[in-house]
């Protein structure tokens, strides 16, 4: 008998057939005599047409009021769910992230959880119920409703297996597992087996929509043993997601990755004195826009150019902080390019490994893409090239090729 926390995304609950699915997935958990909770995230495309309805109305809405509205979409889908149980004699109950106990900080929108009462859990625990909680949301210590951000749920299904000290933390989405690559855009990609939390956080990141990047931390922090597996075909395996010391087979590259939601900014002629960079970056850190990568030329008569590149989306406001230290800086000229898309290769072995980026750098050479930045970690080569044409989709096929991810496993 296991504790097992399962968290359902909003396809595997998109119409009456599919959570009657689910239903009887958890039924047969039950059954085999595990104790269940399980946490679900609003119906398909609920929570987008929540937001749209809300624009349409008010273009900047508060943040404590999207909160509420967009709460409202996971209460949907446990109460449809818990009646599902219901029907086939699953002893089960339905609690929102408040009723729960997931109190978080006061940040509406981003909200982190910071506990998770376990009074409650442990009362339907022993009632012999399943039970199903809101994923997504939770309440501050004076009572506000706030959310994850999207694709929270992941993070409540972690965050509660964590708290109560789960057996076995399951992620059941529209895929069965993690792959090298996106199917959609590689092929003969491979399933894996299983990941590391390190590797899957860079992939997460990356924008390989899998799992919410904070649940994968959250799960290595607090050692959560996660699974990544189909809601539709619940024979298949899945992709666990585990400490380094556990992988049974360590390979060298294991994933290639894309990120279109990436622009640069370039700027020219900056004098080489100390506390520029941190000037620029200040700046940029306390308007909350994440910077990624950053280069620094060489220098030369004492002066710099500096690059880096930040999400697209805040391009604007990242080019209006840069403009503005133009005179007290005394830099020359800003320039910037949102054509661009981040390739990454990434793989737990490469810290042991040589060659890689060597053999990254040859493969894209061959295929005569053009590299315009590049850095590295411990686990990853990341290379920004031109958004044009197929360049993307080519990196990636060739990338794949050279490493034979088509032969992982
Ligand atoms: N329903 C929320 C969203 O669409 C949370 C989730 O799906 O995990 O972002
Ligand atoms: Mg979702």
């Amino acid at each position: 008998m296991a504790l097992i926390v399962q968290k359902y995304g909003g396809t595997s609950v998109g119409n009456v057939e599919r959570i009657k699915r689910v239903a009887q997935n958890i039924a047969s958990f039950k059954e085999a005599g595990h104790d269940v909770i399980v946490t679900v995230s609003a119906p398909g495309d609920t929570t987008d047409e929540l937001i749209e309805v809300a624009m349409q109305l008010n273009e900047n809405p508060s943040h404590r009021e999207m909160d509420m509205l967009l709460s409202t979409g996971e209460q949907i889908s446990i109460a449809l769910l818990a009646m599902a149980l219901e029907a086939i004699d699953v002893p089960v109950i339905s609690l929102t992230g408040a009723q729960l106990g997931i109190i978080t900080d006061s940040e509406h929108m981003k909200a982190r959880i910071k506990e998770i009462k376990q009074e409650r859990i442990n009362r339907e625990i022993a009632d012999n119920k399943v039970i199903i909680v809101a994923g997504f949301q939770g309440m501050t210590d004076k009572r506000e409703i706030t959310t994850l951000g999207r694709g929270g749920s992941d993070t409540t299904a972690v965050a509660i297996a964590a708290a109560i000290k789960a057996d076995l933390c399951e992620i059941y989405t529209d895929v069965d597992g993690v792959y090298t690559a996106d199917p959609r855009i590689v092929d003969h990609t491979s399933k894996l087996n299983q990941i590391t939390y390190d590797e899957m956080l860079e992939l997460a990141s990356l924008g390989a929509k899998v799992l919410h990047p904070r649940s994968v931390e959250l799960a290595k922090i607090n050692q959560v043993k996660l699974c990544v597996r189909s809601s539709f075909d619940t024979s298949k395996e899945g992709t666990f997601v585990v400490d380094q010391n556990q992988i049974e087979k360590e390979f060298v590259v294991t994933g290639v990755a894309s990120d279109l939601n990436v622009a640069k900014i370039g700027i020219f002629e900056v004098p080489d004195q100390p506390g520029i960079a941190n000037q620029i970056f200040t700046a940029l850190a306390d308007a909350k826009i994440n910077v990624d990568m950053i280069v620094q030329s060489a220098m030369r008569n004492n002066i710099n150019d500096i690059a880096f590149t930040i999400p697209k989306d805040d391009l604007n406001k990242a080019l209006a902080i840069v403009n503005d230290l133009k005179t007290s800086i005394g830099f020359s000229e800003v320039v910037y390019a949102d054509d661009i898309a981040k390739v990454s290769v990434v793989g737990a072995g490469m810290v042991s490994a040589t060659g890689v980026a060597a053999k990254i750098f040859s493969t894209l050479a061959d295929a005569k893409i053009n590299l315009e930045m590049i850095s590295t970690s411990e686990i990853k080569v990341s290379c920004i090239i031109k958004n044009h044409d197929d360049n993307i989709k080519k990196a990636m096929q060739r990338l794949h090729d050279a490493f034979e991810l088509d032969k992982l496993n």
